[in-house]
């Protein structure tokens, strides 16, 4: 066995997160050895955000060409996957080969190495026979992997996880999907305008579940007027393939198709990281870090794997507090070369890995002594990006209730809105407002329509800054465009 070797920093996992850190680590003059068992980039590129929303772009693509027939005349579409599948191999993914990201981490100093990396005692990584001593620190980026239920009989059978629903070339004719999450339901909307017989079975009471009950209505209603079939409240009790089709066993129905996905949430997998060997306790379903990404004493998390919101632009805001806290404890604590002003905004490579880069690296942390920017999670903003989209940002009413906040509520139907009602064919939304009374400030909102991820963005800024609600009740809404729906909610508070 060889000696340990001994580096700066190590990062093990690079997906979203772990990428950007050690990126702007190796970038920043250190020696950083960046750890990855499968693709650079990790689940967003490949497998999550930039695919389905090509997808998703696609799919709006023909719904808005239906919409023609309510007002601009007549269209008549002919729906084809293969246009999809190929942007997807092709623009998305390289058929899913990441050497552009590898490259472009190399090209910025790292150090790449391909295998699973394990922590081996303080300030160690061993990734197979190597061994890599970390001088300032380890940083765990290993994001998730699809947490499958134990149902009778689903490990037997040939389903498909996210994975098997963004390579697919061919559609199927008929598909479930259990789960009616974020997820679920926006790869429901895409397959089924593209003429898949889609059923979303769901064990809760309600679709998009985490989100107001007015969104879950409305996503519901858009879905079903795709033709997708919504089954609530039927917990998968038995799964069974038989060769050609799956059957979906619960709550008394039957249901059948011929492939079955299932996205039934996340889960991380501390039990590989060899974590017992850092005394932490590797039977929590996430890693617990606190408001610099610490996990244990010289080792950073970032990214899905914290628990702290399954979000791309989570672990790209992890990730930027966790350079400027590595480099500014380096500096304080463990000598090193100044690296003050080297850091930057990673990104600009050609590729997709750096669309996400490019799009989400400018988090904002920076390497100045005592300016560490500490996590704070008040104004999470999180858009389902179905048609209309559902924005949120902060608490649910129910959530706020739950706290004793003293809460009003404000809420305005979009189709009401001028524009809404010039929009016309695909105007359903709303906006609805959670506000703490006591402090006259937004605590939450929710933001449902054609343009509702986009809208939300003087939502978040309201409730990351505590504006005064007088300031959001005397300022100027363009006319006539969808935000200007916030006001209307924001004079029905009660
Ligand atoms: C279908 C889908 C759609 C999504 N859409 C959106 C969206 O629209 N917007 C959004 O913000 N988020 C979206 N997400 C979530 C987003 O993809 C994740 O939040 C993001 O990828 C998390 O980044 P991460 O760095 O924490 O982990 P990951 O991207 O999961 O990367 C972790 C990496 O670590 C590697 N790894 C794991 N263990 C080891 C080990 N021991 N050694 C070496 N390498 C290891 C893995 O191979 C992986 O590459 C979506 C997710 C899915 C599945």
């Amino acid at each position: 066995m060889a000696d340990p070797e001994l580096v700066d920093v190590v990062v093990v996992g690079l997906g979203v997160g772990g990428e950007e850190v050690a990126e702007r680590l190796a970038e920043a003059g250190l020696s950083v050895v960046g750890i990855e068992r499968d693709l650079v980039g990790g689940e967003c590129p490949y497998w999550g955000c930039v695919p389905t929303k090509m997808m998703i772009r696609a799919a709006n693509a023909l719904a808005e060409a239906h919409r023609v027939n309510e007002l601009a005349g007549s269209a008549q579409v002919q729906p084809d996957w293969a246009p999809v599948a190929k942007r997807i191999r092709e623009e998305a993914t390289d058929t899913w080969d990441d050497k552009v990201a590898v490259d472009r981490f190399t090209g910025k100093g790292g150090r790449f190495v391909r295998g699973s990396g394990r922590l081996d005692g303080p300030d160690r990584v061993r990734v197979g026979d190597q061994v890599f001593q970390a001088r300032y620190g380890i940083v765990l980026g290993t994001g998730t992997r699809p947490s499958i239920p134990p149902i009778d009989g689903l490990g037997d059978t040939p389903y498909w996880t996210n994975h098997q629903a963004i390579e697919v070339e061919e559609l199927p004719e008929s598909l479930l999907i259990l789960g009616g999450g974020a997820i679920g339901l926006e790869l429901a909307q895409v397959f089924a305008r593209f003429g898949v017989r889609v059923t979303v079975v769901e064990a809760a009471d309600r679709v998009l579940a985490v989100e107001e009950p007015e969104a879950s209505e409305v996503a519901a209603a858009a879905l079903r007027a795709d033709g997708v079939i919504i089954a609530t409240g039927v917990k998968a009790e038995r799964v069974s393939h038989d060769g050609q089709s799956f059957t979906v066993h619960g709550g008394g129905a039957e249901f059948t198709a011929d492939r079955l996905l299932v996205v039934t949430g996340r889960r991380a997998h501390l039990e590989e990281l060899g974590l017992e060997t850092v005394d932490v306790d590797a039977s929590q379903r996430y890693l617990p870090v606190d408001e610099r990404m610490h996990a244990a004493d010289g080792i950073w998390a970032v990214g899905d794997l914290t628990g702290e919101g399954a979000f791309t632009h989570i672990a790209m805001y992890q990730a930027a507090i966790v350079v400027a806290d590595v480099l500014d404890q380096m500096r304080r604590t463990k000598g090193g070369p100044d690296p003050s002003g080297t850091a930057s905004v990673v990104g600009g490579a050609a590729g997709v890995a750096s669309a996400v880069g490019g799009a989400m690296s400018a988090g904002g942390a920076t390497a100045a002594p005592g300016s560490v920017p500490r996590a704070d999670y008040r104004a999470l903003p999180r858009v389902t990006f179905t048609d209309p989209e559902v924005g949120a940002v902060g608490l649910t009413e129910q959530q706020a209730r739950e706290r004793g906040i003293n809460v009003q509520v404000g809420y305005t139907d979009l189709t009401t809105s001028a524009r809404g009602w010039i929009h016309k064919a695909g105007n359903a939304g709303f906006i609805k407002l959670i506000v703490d009374a006591d402090q006259g400030v937004l605590i939450g909102a929710t933001s449902v329509g054609p343009a509702g991820g986009e809208v939300l963005s003087g939502l978040v800024v309201a409730v990351h800054a505590a504006v005064p609600l007088s300031q959001l009740r005397h300022m100027i809404y363009a006319y006539p465009t969808f935000h200007r729906a916030i006001e209307d909610a924001l004079r029905n508070l009660k």
